[in-house]
């Protein structure tokens, strides 16, 4: 297995319905899709470490907290908008993937992908990847934000590409915000 310097955070999209909210530069990037409701439900499924369950967590109150209308909620539910760990051999590092229905997201799938290692510490690990900032970065992609590609843009949760040792995606930068408010006002 091949661990480059920069690994790429990839999300299975369909380009034709990808919307650039390109005003000033490419602050954001939203899918044109929204969920049907001010709030998801996600499930952590039993292929993920019971110890990354704060982490993970910790990537969706980094959202809840960003000030729009919209809300990760941890509750038992039928919903099966699930987080796995998988292994994808030299692929991508996480995926998140969704399925639209009606013009609305009805489900979201998010994998981390075990060929890479990975780190819960609160520091970040040298020569591993930080599951909090990976999940925050995919929990963006559930909203459906979607990844940016410009170095212009490297300091933000959504860039597409992350680091091991990088903790800094944790954090949302005020273009995160402004996009996750722009699509739940
Ligand atoms: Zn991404």
């Amino acid at each position: 297995m091949k661990i480059g310097k920069r690994t790429l955070i990839v999300t299975l999209l369909l380009t034709i319905f990808l919307v650039n909210m390109a005003a000033p530069a490419s602050a954001y990037s939203y899918s044109g899709y929204k969920w049907n409701a001010n709030y998801v439900v996600p499930k952590i499924d039993s292929s993920v470490p019971s110890s990354w369950t704060t982490a993970i967590k910790a990537g969706a109150t980094a959202w809840n907290n960003a000030g729009a209308a919209f809300t990760f909620k941890w509750i038992t539910s039928a919903a099966d908008n699930r987080i796995y760990c998988t292994s994808a051999g030299d692929t991508y590092l996480g995926l998140a993937v969704p399925t639209h229905g009606g013009g609305y997201n009805i489900g979201y799938k998010t994998y981390f992908n075990t060929d890479y290692p990975w780190s819960t510490a609160s520091g970040g690990e040298s020569g591993k990847y930080d599951v909090q900032s990976v999940a925050t970065h995919e929990f963006g992609h559930w909203l459906t934000l979607w990844d940016l590609y410009d170095s212009i843009d490297s300091e933000k949760t959504m860039y597409q590409w992350t680091a091991s040792n990088e903790i800094k995606k944790r954090t949302l930068h005020s273009d995160d915000i402004a996009g996750i408010k722009h699509i739940y006002p």
